[in-house]
């Protein structure tokens, strides 16, 4: 099937949009068939839908999946760096409420807006959803 044939890129106008990586869409926050409308209403929450294309956000449902990949990977440099200033300095405890602390939040809550954001691309990209159950008829 070729980009024109996918109906989900084409509007309500008959205007067919390309079709876009969801690294250069969703991690940057922006609509995964236009790529010019936001697709955040607040820090982590999906809008109803585009405003500059119309698509239905319904769709969207990364689930735990961003907080998934900010505990297995994106804290990783700020878990790593607390280890290594315990270990290294052994520094008294208020030390690690003023420096490591910051680090593990910024580590951590950082990364969430962008990772929900390609997860939701990839949704559309790939056209993932739900299972579903094929009966014979
Ligand atoms: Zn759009």
């Amino acid at each position: 099937m070729s980009d024109a044939d996918d109906p989900r890129l084409t509007d309500a106008s008959g205007h067919t949009w390309p079709r876009l990586s969801p690294l250069s869409t969703g991690a940057r926050g922006r609509c995964p068939r236009c790529g010019k409308g936001a697709l955040f209403r607040g820090f982590l929450s999906i809008r109803d839908r585009c405003a500059v294309c119309g698509l239905d956000y319904g769709y969207a449902d990364p689930a735990d999946g961003p907080a998934v990949f900010v505990q297995l990977f994106a804290c990783l440099p700020g878990v790593i760096f607390t280890l290594m200033l315990e270990i290294v300095a052994s520094p008294p405890w208020w030390v690690h409420l003023v420096v490591s602390l910051p680090v593990l939040l910024v580590s951590t809550v950082l990364p969430l807006r962008p990772i929900k954001g390609w997860l939701v691309a990839s949704q559309f990209y790939f056209k993932a959803r739900e299972g579903r159950l094929v009966r014979d008829e």
